[in-house]
């Protein structure tokens, strides 16, 4: 039988896990043990600094928001990010562990009532956008939730592997995904069983959330307060209205109208939003989306026409998205067949882990290293994700002993492109050691795995020192091991 590997999309809200059943070879999502599809990506500390994750977390944040972590994702690559709750510090691979920890631990609880095996490897999602940081971070939160990381896989190829691998052979398709905190737009297009991203564009401070802050803002006003969601975001009453807000929210994707209750003031008040007036009062919000579809379309050179677009993230479930699509594209199919928008992504992980030899999943990211010429690339997004490569360059002057290797991060598939279209990921020096002549060959060998990870290594001919070029980790090994031993006896 082939091994059992979970799929596992972490998201910036809600994070889902799934499975292929071995019965009919579909995938399948583990309820958690609240039995519900999805758990809220939120970890709670109570008064002891224990940490509570999932529902229960969300739930609590009511009680104490200055003790709740919500939307970590968007902090993955802050490297300045510190906060400490209690005595506990927290970091987003700490808590991007603690939310896997514990999806892996009701999926393997609900496995035992079945009589079936714990299962300790999984493919982690991640947003196209995600550069190498994002990736080497999201992999060790992986590590110290105990888990063997086969691979991360970009989210907008796990949504359309969620399909079936030949549903879009041939196709090029656009994957509109809003989810509560982010929204994120991915063209990408299907060739010989091969997937190759585009072009990705979006907004990481926009999602669900905005609309619930809306509903919060009007039921304020209407009630006659002069304060809006941001003045009171931090205490109790915001902290509950925001659910209460996300409740009405979703009521309104299925029916005309829904009541809006909440507690301010120290009295209970409901008021009454309509699907019509919410749909005026977050049209801009809707507006900011269609405007990066647009400039992900004209961020690809060639000459390509979109065939479909599919919907996924839980925010797309409201009515206005569709129906706004619609109308700015009128001739691209949108598909709505398996519509499981906050699911789509865990599912085709899941495929993805199950069959990884199917398709070849494309980086949205090209890397390149400074020349005198500009940045010259020497792993292109169009390349294979697993990759080994080699790329030659020369010493620039006479007598060098040694050279600054600074690596650069980009979305160009061209092979060399200026500075400014880059970001800095690493400098590092190369010294060999002795004198050589101006023209002296320096190879760099770049290679990459299924888990997007890329690694340089450098040499100069003659020589026997290299460099071996990774990011900057925010955790080193010996750091990862501590966590993943203190991790072993939290009970979530
Ligand atoms: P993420 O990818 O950010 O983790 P999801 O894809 O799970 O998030 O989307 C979460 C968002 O979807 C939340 O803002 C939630 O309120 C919203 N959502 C879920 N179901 C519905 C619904 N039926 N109608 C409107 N919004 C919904
Ligand atoms: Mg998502």
């Amino acid at each position: 039988m082939a091994q059992e590997i979970y799929g596992i999309d972490l998201g910036t809200t809600n994070s889902c896990i799934a499975i292929i059943n071995p019965a009919d070879g579909q995938p399948q999502v583990i309820n958690n043990q609240s039995n519900l599809q999805t758990t809220p990506s939120v970890v709670f500390y109570d008064e002891y600094d224990t940490p509570i994750v999932g529902t229960d977390a969300k739930n609590s944040m009511k009680q104490d928001p200055m003790r709740a972590v919500a939307f970590i994702k968007r902090e993955m690559s802050n490297k300045n990010y510190k906060r400490s709750i209690g005595n506990e510090e927290i970091s987003p691979v700490k808590i991007s562990a603690l939310i896997l920890k514990k999806l892996v631990d009701d999926a393997n609880l609900a496995r035992e009532y079945e009589g079936k095996a714990p299962i300790h490897k999984a493919v982690i999602t991640v947003p196209a956008y995600f550069g190498n940081d994002e990736h080497v971070l999201t992999r060790q939160a992986g590590e110290v939730a105990g888990l063997e990381v086969i691979g991360l896989l970009n989210e907008p190829t796990a949504a359309a592997l969620s399909y079936g691998k030949d549903t879009f052979e041939g196709r090029t398709i656009m994957v509109y995904d809003l989810g509560g905190g982010t929204f994120d737009v991915s063209i990408i297009r299907m060739r010989n069983g091969n997937l190759e991203t585009l072009s990705t564009d979006g907004d990481h401070h926009l999602g669900g959330v905005d609309w619930d802050e809306r509903i919060v803002d009007v039921a304020l006003a209407i009630e006659g307060f002069e304060v809006a969601y941001a003045d009171i975001k931090d205490k109790k009453e915001g902290g509950a209205m925001i659910l209460e807000a996300e409740a009405c929210k979703k009521q309104l994707s299925t029916q005309p109208k829904a009541p809006m209750r909440f507690r301010y003031g120290g009295k209970l008040h409901t008021v009454e939003i309509s699907q019509s007036s919410f749909k005026e009062l977050t049209a801009d919000l809707l507006d900011r989306t269609i405007a990066c579809t647009h400039h992900a379309i004209n961020l690809i050179k060639e000459d390509v026409k979109i065939d479909e677009i599919i919907l996924v993230g839980g925010s797309s479930r409201m009515p206005m998205v569709k129906e706004r699509l619609m109308k700015e594209f009128p001739n691209i199919k949108i598909r709505l067949d398996r519509f499981e928008p906050d699911l789509a992504v865990a599912k085709g992980a899941a495929l993805y882990a199950a069959n990884t030899s199917v398709i070849d999943d494309k980086s949205a990211r090209s890397y390149g290293i400074l020349t005198t010429d500009g940045i010259t690339n020497i792993l292109l997004r169009t390349d294979p994700m697993v990759y080994n490569g080699t790329t030659g360059f020369l010493t620039a002057s006479d007598n060098q002993t040694s050279a600054i290797v600074q690596v650069y991060e980009n979305s160009s598939s061209e092979g060399t492109i200026p500075v400014s279209a880059g970001v800095l990921i690493l400098k590092k020096e190369l010294t060999w050691g002795k004198q050589v002549p101006k023209g002296t060959p320096v190879t760099a060998r770049v290679s990459r795995g299924k888990d997007g990870i890329v690694h340089i290594a450098m040499e100069c001919e003659g020589s026997s020192t290299q460099i071996e070029i990774q990011p900057e980790r925010q955790l080193s090994d010996s750091e990862v091991k501590k966590l993943k031993d203190e991790f072993q006896d939290i009970v979530l």
